[in-house]
């Protein structure tokens, strides 16, 4: 198949993170030493065009970091992050990358300008990518009306509910057709009745649009939602990679279990089958994180090599494989 100016399509994942990490200094005090934290640690993952992957975890464990990266938002410290093919140059700058790859933040207020009219905030990619004035307009307005607020565009951020305000940030986010969004808690600044409307409109979309998401969220039951595939996160590496439905039936990794088990929804129990009890304890920091398996100082199953060796990937189907020395 043939992209815009005759190149061939390369083969392979739409995005690609291959072995990325991110480290940031951290100080404690005007005199303290600075520390390395490192908030994603060797991450490697693929997202297909069209497709849904979910990012679950739960909040500081380095998911919103990943999301950063895999939109050029943040550059790795080490690793890389591909489009097609191609690394991903940082966003802003003007580059073959433009508008292909953008983000819905979790709290829409602080992702507009309140000076902004919503039609101006839908437009700036646009605006962005030199795009005519009088295109940059009817566009917004097609792109507001899609998202359910025809004929608002002239109203401000304070004069839309939350919801309504991530309808704007959603149209904003689709406004350049991009063929990847990531979503970062995209609803979990929302009352639970906005955030199914939102999470359809998302759903809406993709089949309308076709974008890939990488949907990122502390909340199991919304990743269940939206994605087919998941992934888990724990201080900052991947630990589970399921099908849904593989982690709702089975989940291998004690992590993602005491995530099921905190579920709301008992439904998701099996008949007769006892999950562990929901997770307890803090998430360690990540500038000191745990020897061996990150997880063992709050795991229930933990034997004596977790505290000592990291535990390696293990295959346990096609396309799901967990990190536990007992998976
Ligand atoms: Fe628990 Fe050990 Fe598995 Fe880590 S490796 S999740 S501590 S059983």
């Amino acid at each position: 198949m043939l992209m815009p100016g005759g190149v061939e399509k390369p083969e392979g994942p739409l995005l690609a993170l291959k072995d990325v990490s991110r480290a940031f200094g951290v100080r404690r005090g005007w005199l303290g030493e600075q520390r390395r934290l490192i908030a994603v640690d060797r991450v490697s993952l693929d997202v297909s065009a069209g497709e849904s992957l979910g990012l679950v975890g739960e909040s500081g464990c380095g998911k919103s970091t990943l999301g950063r990266l895999a939109c050029g938002l943040l550059a790795p410290s080490s690793g890389q992050v591909l489009l097609e093919g191609r690394a991903l140059p940082l966003a802003g700058a003007r580059s073959w990358a433009a508008g292909r790859i953008q983000m819905v933040f979790q709290d829409p207020f602080s992702s507009l300008n309140p000076r902004m009219s919503a039609r101006a905030a839908v437009a700036e990619p646009l605006a962005a990518q030199g795009v005519p004035r009088a295109e940059q307009r009817r566009r917004a307005e097609e792109m507001l009306a899609t998202v359910g607020l025809d004929g608002l565009g002239g109203r401000y951020p304070h004069e839309f509910s939350g919801g309504q305000r991530q309808r704007i940030a959603v149209a904003r986010a689709l406004i350049t057709r991009p063929e990847v969004v990531i979503c970062d808690e995209p609803v979990s600044a929302l009352d639970a009745s906005v955030q199914a409307q939102v999470l359809n409109l998302l759903r809406d979309a993709q089949e309308r649009f076709g974008p890939a998401y990488l949907f990122i969220s502390h909340d199991l039951a919304v990743v269940g939602f939206m994605c087919r595939r998941i992934l888990v996160m724990y201080l900052g590496q991947i630990v589970e990679e399921a099908a849904r439905e593989q982690l709702f039936a089975g989940a291998a990794h004690p992590y993602s279990q005491a995530l099921l088990a905190s579920m709301p929804t008992g439904a998701l129990r099996k008949e007769g089958e006892l999950l562990p009890p929901p997770l307890e304890g803090e998430l360690p920091s990540p500038l000191n994180p745990p020897p061996g398996c990150r997880f063992h100082p709050r795991c229930p199953k933990a034997v004596g090599i977790c505290r000592r060796e990291p535990p390696a990937w293990k295959e346990l189907a096609p396309g799901w494989r967990a990190r536990c020395h007992l998976a």
